[in-house]
């Protein structure tokens, strides 16, 4: 097991026409010995460049890349100790499952069979797959050949496990179990793991740390929790949380927020905070908002609106308000599943103070964040 130090990488691709493609552009992680980390972010930022230059497939521009505190730069792929899982699983067709995990083992190392062959044993228990192991890939579901290639992985007892998306193929339901599964799995192992995905769901249940990427830029390293409630900028607030986060483009006068529908008061620390910004952009989560049936509202922090659109998921209703009837310029808010609330009605919304976000128009960095009781709320509780 070992730490894994990416610092300042930088990724430049030419063009057929000879121009720059910055792919990855100066980014630093330090991920800890046995830490699983997501690198997670839109399509395109960045990410399966970064894994692919650990796992050596890609040359590294400029930067380094540390494994156990040695830099790995310029050695090559089979001399690295990590293992890498692809979206695709690329299993052998012709081979057994057994085959198909223990051909790297035989190719590349002069283990003896039986330490292979225990090793294969011991990793078909770990995937819950050892009446699979005698089977050709045809013979499995999409989600028994993710295991065997899970475990093909496995068996190497690498330093460091690679993943790219190695749960998209599948179904719902299977990449929720196998969300589960695979953290189990890399908690048992204590080896050290890179996931890369696109899908913050994935991200904010599966890290220890999640890494977000941008355009090849990194926007935050924290945990799950940190990243919700504490975004670093209004792309990283925008990005996790399903519905996205509001924002509202805003001038600051005097002590409070001028919006094109509405106005909102700023508290002291608020003042204190967009000191100096031109433009200011205020957030609040959809949870976070509060939708009362009894108008007319009466607080600063209260606005009239008619519900455009109500989404039912069954624990929660998604209801899309806007400030007047029949407008498409609408906000979200959720609230509980029981709740009966329909398109047409008015309802007043109130935006509390303490759960508002305020984001630097010009720089999207956050300027003031929700409060918390205190910085335990950002881990979980159990
Ligand atoms: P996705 O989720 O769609 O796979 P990604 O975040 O993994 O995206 P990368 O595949 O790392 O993104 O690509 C980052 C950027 O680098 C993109 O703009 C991509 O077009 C560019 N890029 C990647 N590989 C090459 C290449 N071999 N030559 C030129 N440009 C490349």
């Amino acid at each position: 097991m070992a730490r894994l130090e990416l610092d300042d990488v930088r990724k430049v691709f030419t063009d057929d026409d000879g121009s720059d493609i910055v792919a990855v552009d100066d980014v630093t992680v330090d991920i800890e010995d046995g830490d699983f980390l997501v690198l997670v972010g839109p399509s395109g930022c960045g990410k399966s460049t970064t894994l692919r230059m650990v796992a050596g497939l890609e040359t590294v521009t400029d930067g380094d890349i540390r494994l156990g505190g040695r830099s790995i730069v310029g050695q090559k792929p089979q001399d690295r100790d990590i293992a890498m899982v692809f979206q695709s699983y690329a299993l052998y067709p012709h081979m057994t499952t057994r085959e198909n995990m223990s051909f790297g083992l035989e190719e590349s190392t002069d283990m003896a069979d039986a330490e292979i062959d225990e090793r294969v044993e011991n990793a078909a228990d770990l995937l819950d797959i050892p009446e699979l192991l005698d089977r050709k890939p045809s013979e499995l579901s999409g989600g028994q050949q993710q295991r065997v290639a899970l475990g093909r992985a496995i068996v190497r007892e690498p330093e460091v496990f690679l993943m790219d998306e190695p749960l998209s193929n599948l179904d719902a339901k299977l990449r929720s179990q196998m969300r589960t599964e695979l953290q189990r799995i890399q908690e048992d192992l204590g080896t050290t793991t890179v996931y890369v995905t696109h899908d913050q769901t994935e991200a904010m249940t599966m890290g220890d740390r999640i890494a977000i990427l941008d355009g090849g830029e990194l926007q935050q390293v924290g945990t799950p929790l940190e990243c919700y409630h504490r975004p670093a900028n209004h792309f990283v607030a925008g990005f996790i949380g399903e519905p996205a986060m509001n924002f509202f483009d805003a001038t600051v006068e005097g002590d409070r927020l001028v919006t094109d529908r509405f106005e909102y008061p700023l508290t002291a620390d608020m003042r204190e905070a967009v000191e100096g910004a031109d433009g200011v952009t205020l957030g609040v989560r959809p949870e976070d908002i509060e939708v009362t049936a009894d108008g007319p509202a009466s607080d600063d922090d209260e606005f009239d609106t008619v519900v455009d659109v109500v989404e039912p998921m069954g624990n929660e209703n998604a209801v899309y308000l806007g400030f007047e009837a029949d407008s498409r310029d609408t906000f979200v808010a959720t609230v509980g599943g029981m709740r009966r609330i329909d398109a047409g009605e008015s309802v007043v919304a109130r935006f509390p103070s303490d759960a508002v976000h305020l984001f630097d128009a010009a720089s999207g960095d956050a300027l003031h964040n929700r409060s918390l009781e205190d910085a335990a709320d950002t881990e979980p509780r159990i």
